[in-house]
Order: structure tokens, then C-alpha cells, then sequence
């Protein structure tokens, strides 16, 4: 399933952020890697950080403080230079960064709760998320990231 992919590809990305690794070398020596620069660590993403996880200038980690708001979306960058250098074409990076769209699979709506008989489709950062009518699509679109969140929670039920 996409979905769980997506899961361990955050996964992936909090971990390498730890700093420092054993390294064991030929003769069984183990040297510890120290990064370089400790104050430019990456942070983990937080929970629940819905938004790209790479920048698209540099492919490295973005940094959950700089983005740009364009239609509601917030597009991630790893700093607020390449945040300030993309809202200058904010669709082009919008389309690039949430190009592909996960169905989250929820069956019961976000919105009210309800079981989902004819889903109706909502998008938001990339997420594809079922809902149960069109009246629960305009309370969606007020606050795509909370129902979003919900879809994913109810999986977990
Ligand atoms: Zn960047
Ligand atoms: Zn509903």
C-alpha cells in the first residue's frame, strides 16, 4: 500500500538526522562519526507533519518553518531563502512537490463520522482523503489539515 510507504519513507528521514554513527572498520575497530557541524543537525519532522518532506532545490530535509502558503497548501523548503526563492513560482513548486497524491483509504468520514457509501474525493498536501457527501467537502476545505489527520487516525482504529 502507498500509504505505508509514504510512513516509512518519513520513518526513514527522522532517523538519519541522529548525528552521530558507529562506523566498525576493517580490523574491528569502531570509530564514532561526529557531524561536522552539530549546530546545522537536522530536527526530526514533528508528528503529524503532513507537508513534502524533501526541498525541492537541494533534495535535503525541509525544515517545518519555512514554506510558502499557495492555495491553502503549504509547500516545505530546507530554508527560508529557498521558502522566499519558490514562492516566486509557487504553482511550479506546488505541482512538483505534492506531484504524486496517496489515497489515505479511510472508510469512515473525516468530517462527521459517517460510513462512506459513495466517496467523495477531497486533496490536500498530497493526501487523498474519502468523504462521505458534499456538505462535509465544504467543511474540509476550511480546515483540510485537521481532517486530514482524522482520516489518518481512523485508520489506526
Ligand atoms: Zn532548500
Ligand atoms: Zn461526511
Amino acid at each position: 500500500m502507498k500509504l505505508s510507504t509514504l510512513t516509512l519513507a518519513v520513518l526513514a528521514l527522522t532517523f538519519t538526522g541522529c548525528g552521530v554513527e558507529s562506523i566498525e572498520t576493517v580490523d574491528g575497530e569502531v570509530i564514532e562519526e561526529i557531524p561536522e557541524e552539530p549546530g546545522e543537525e537536522v530536527q526530526a519532522l514533528p508528528a503529524g507533519f503532513l507537508g513534502n518532506t524533501t526541498c525541492p532545490f537541494s533534495g535535503k530535509q525541509v525544515d517545518p518553518d519555512s514554506f510558502y502558503e499557495h492555495r491553502g497548501e503549504r509547500i516545505y523548503f530546507c530554508t527560508p531563502q529557498c521558502a522566499i526563492d519558490g514562492s516566486k513560482d509557487p504553482d511550479k513548486y506546488r505541482s512538483q512537490v505534492y506531484a504524486e497524491t496517496t489515497p489515505v483509504g479511510n472508510t469512515t468520514c473525516p468530517v462527521n463520522g459517517e460510513e462512506i457509501v459513495d466517496p467523495i474525493p477531497a486533496y490536500w498536501q498530497g493526501h487523498e482523503v474519502s468523504l462521505c457527501c458534499t456538505f462535509c467537502l465544504n467543511s474540509f476545505e476550511d480546515d483540510p489539515e485537521t481532517f486530514v489527520l482524522a482520516a489518518l487516525d481512523s485508520l489506526e482504529d
